[in-house]
């Protein structure tokens, strides 16, 4: 998609082929429109600015003839929607929609009024490569402290399943710093790279904060599938956190659920592996209090005024 000649069009036909196209091109792509008479670049100017999209190049090709180059930006709201910041509609059976980031076609479970839609990988990606960097650098060996951080990083949402990733990710690096168990940034990949295949927990129907914790176990142990000891191992730590999740109730909060998993997971390691962690205690202490639609406040342990 590189050039489009909107001339040919009786309005409001360009705006609206305009618009479309727009809504259909990946974050960081350029589109340039060709369109004539001034009147009508003002129009199309104005559907640009409207969405906040970026015009790169705008020029007078011929006389009353324009081209204007625009740069599909990303626009990540924190909070609810990432694409337009509405509140956000729970399903309860899928619906097919199209990710409004990546444009691949998926089963929606969470929706917004303006039907925006964003895959779990578009959640995911660019949370990846700060995560990464962030706990292969830090010096913390404190889980809670090191998860705090990276859930204040500026690609990660109130809500998503990029939190996943981050209970493996902090308890290995804090693993690491403590020079305990001969965790090795490699390690910590590999736990990264693992749990951010874990699915939402709008899909399998528990969080799956705590399969990251079966993770550090697998990670630790070297375990596999056919695995005895160490296998029962991951899936005991993983029940725990899942218990711990369970019983801090409902609505769902990923801030609240990755320090649950946290605080789970630092009993399970000093018990079974002697690990020697501490973490940090955040009761009354969340950051994100105001900023969560569905926070439970008073009735949250972490609650923060
Ligand atoms: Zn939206
Ligand atoms: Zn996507």
């Amino acid at each position: 998609m590189n050039e489009i000649d909107l001339q040919d069009y009786p309005c409001p036909l360009p705006l609206v082929k305009a618009k479309t196209i727009l809504s259909e091109m990946k974050e960081g792509e350029d589109v340039t429109f060709v369109i004539n008479h001034r009147y009508r670049l003002e129009n199309l100017e104005g559907l640009i600015k409207a969405q906040s999209q970026e015009i790169i190049e705008e020029k007078e090709t011929a006389n009353e003839v324009f081209s204007i180059k625009v740069r599909k930006k990303t626009i990540r709201h924190f909070e609810n929607c990432m694409v337009c910041a509405k509140p956000l509609e729970y399903l309860t059976s899928s619906a097919r929609a199209v990710c409004q980031y990546c444009g691949k076609e998926g089963d929606a479970y969470i929706i917004c009024p303006n039907k925006h839609f964003v895959c779990d990988d578009c959640h995911l990606e660019p949370c990846i490569e700060q995560i990464t960097n962030s706990v292969l650098t830090t010096g913390s060996k404190d889980p809670i402290e090191i998860a705090e951080h990276l859930m204040s990083l500026d690609k990660m949402s109130m809500i998503g399943p990029e939190h996943h990733p981050i209970v493996a990710a902090s308890l290995l690096a804090a693993l690491k710093n403590s020079d305990k168990l001969r965790i090795t940034d490699e390690k910590i990949r590999e736990g990264i790279k693992r749990a951010k295949k874990l699915t939402s927990g709008y899909i399998d129907g528990c969080c799956t904060a705590a399969m990251s914790i079966g993770v550090v176990i697998v990670v630790i142990t070297n375990a596999t599938c056919v695995s005895d000891r160490e296998r029962s191992l991951a899936h005991r730590a993983a029940a725990r956190g899942l218990e711990a999740i369970a019983l801090e109730g409902g609505p769902r909060c990923c801030k609240s659920s990755v320090r649950a998993a946290i605080y789970e997971a630092v009993g399970f390691l000093n018990e079974f592996f002697d690990a020697g962690l501490n973490a940090k205690r955040m009761e009354k202490a969340c950051a994100y209090s105001k900023k969560h639609d569905y926070c439970k406040k008073s009735r949250c342990r972490f609650f923060g005024k």
